[in-house]
C-alpha cells in the first residue's frame, strides 16, 4: 500500500470501526491485525456501532468523528478522556464534543471539560512541607480564615520568608498586633438570622477575603475590632457603626463593606488588596463621595471603560440606584 492510499485511510478512523461490523478480535487478527489492535477495534466498535440506550449521541458522534476526519489513533485518544467519566450520560455528551473537536484540539478541549465536571474541592485543616533542591522549602497551611488572614498580614512582602521566620520561631518579639480591621458584611436580613442565634447557615464574606459562618462571625465577637454595615438594596452603603472614631476611614470602610471584593462581576479579589474607584472620572466632575465609589481591584480598575466618549473596550460600572451594575461595551 502507497503512502498516499494510507493517508487516505488514516483520515476515515470511524469508517474502519464500522467494518468490523459482524467480526471478533480473532477475525480480524487471521486477517493480519495485531492482537492489540484487534481488541481496540472491536472496543471502539462496539461505542460508535454497539447497542446503546444513547442512539441519537452516538449517531452524532459517528457523523462528527466522519466530519473530522478523525483517525483511529484520535478516537482511541478520545476514548481514554471518556473513560474517566462514570456518568454514562455525560461521556457520550464528551465524546459527541471531542468527535466535534479538530484533532489537535481534543487533548485541550477534554482536559478542560473533565477538570469542570470534578467535584470542588473540599478543604480542611492541614500543614504540608516541600524541601526544594535549592535549600529553601514551602510550607502550606490550611487553617481558619479569618485567622489566616490576619497570619498573613504579618508577612513582610518585602522579605516574606524571613519575616515569617522570625514570628513563628519567636525571634522577632511578640508579635504587634496589626491594627488593620476585618469588616464583615451583613445583608440586613441575615443580621436578624445572626442576632436570632440562627447563623449557622449565613455566609458571610468579610473584607480579608475570608468567608465566615454568621455564628463564627458572633463568636470572635467582630464587633470588638470590626465593624458591621448594613447595606440597604435601595439606597447603597447608608450607615456605619464602629466602635471607635477614625472618619478619614469611613468612606473607604463604607465601600469595603458595600462590595468586600472587587465589584466586577465574577471577580473575588479582596477589597483589602484593591482600590476605590470613581464612577464618574474625577477629571470629568465626578465627587468623592460615596456614591460615586467603588471598590475595584487594580486590574479591573484598568480595563474599566473610564471615558464614555471613548471608544468601548470592556464595559463599565454604575450605579443604578442602589446597586452597582456593569454596562456592557455597546452601551
Ligand atoms: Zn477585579
Amino acid at each position: 500500500m502507497g503512502l498516499q492510499e494510507y493517508f487516505a485511510q488514516l483520515g476515515r478512523g470511524v469508517d474502519l470501526v464500522a467494518e468490523c461490523s459482524g467480526l471478533s478480535a480473532p477475525d480480524l487478527e487471521k486477517m493480519g491485525a495485531s492482537a492489540q489492535d484487534a481488541a481496540e477495534l472491536i472496543s471502539l466498535h462496539a461505542i460508535y456501532f454497539g447497542t446503546t440506550p444513547y442512539t441519537g449521541k452516538q449517531r452524532l458522534a459517528v457523523d462528527a468523528a466522519r466530519r473530522s476526519k478523525h483517525t483511529l489513533t484520535t478516537l482511541r485518544r478520545i476514548e481514554s478522556f471518556t473513560r474517566r467519566i462514570t456518568g454514562k450520560l455525560d461521556a457520550w455528551n464528551l465524546r459527541v464534543e471531542l468527535c466535534t473537536t479538530p484533532p489537535e484540539q481534543v487533548a485541550a478541549v477534554a482536559r478542560r471539560r473533565l477538570r469542570e465536571m470534578r467535584a470542588p474541592r473540599k478543604y480542611c485543616e492541614r500543614a504540608m512541607l516541600r524541601q526544594h533542591p535549592n535549600g529553601l522549602a514551602t510550607l502550606t497551611v490550611t487553617a481558619n480564615g479569618l485567622d489566616m488572614a490576619d497570619a498573613f498580614r504579618t508577612i513582610d512582602q518585602q522579605r516574606p520568608g524571613e519575616s515569617f521566620i522570625a514570628r513563628m520561631l519567636g525571634k522577632a518579639g511578640p508579635a504587634a498586633r496589626t491594627r488593620v480591621t476585618t469588616m464583615a458584611v451583613l445583608r440586613l436580613e441575615d443580621y436578624g438570622t445572626i442576632l436570632r442565634g440562627e447563623g449557622e447557615d449565613v455566609m458571610v464574606r468579610t473584607t480579608s477575603g475570608a468567608v465566615v459562618t454568621g455564628a463564627q462571625l458572633v463568636e470572635r465577637a467582630c464587633a470588638d475590632e470590626g465593624l458591621v454595615t448594613i447595606i440597604s438594596r435601595a439606597q447603597g452603603p447608608v450607615d456605619l457603626y464602629r466602635f471607635e472614631r477614625f472618619a478619614s476611614l469611613k468612606q473607604r470602610t463604607m465601600l469595603a463593606a458595600e462590595h468586600p471584593t472587587c465589584a466586577w462581576p465574577g471577580c473575588n479579589t479582596p477589597a483589602e488588596r484593591g482600590q476605590f474607584h470613581h464612577l464618574t472620572p474625577w477629571k470629568h466632575g465626578g465627587q468623592t463621595n460615596v456614591a460615586n465609589l467603588v471598590t475595584l481591584c487594580n486590574y479591573h480598575n484598568g480595563v474599566n471603560d473610564d471615558d464614555p466618549n471613548a471608544p468601548p473596550r470592556r464595559g463599565r460600572l454604575a450605579r443604578e440606584g442602589g446597586t452597582i451594575v456593569w454596562q456592557p461595551p455597546a452601551h
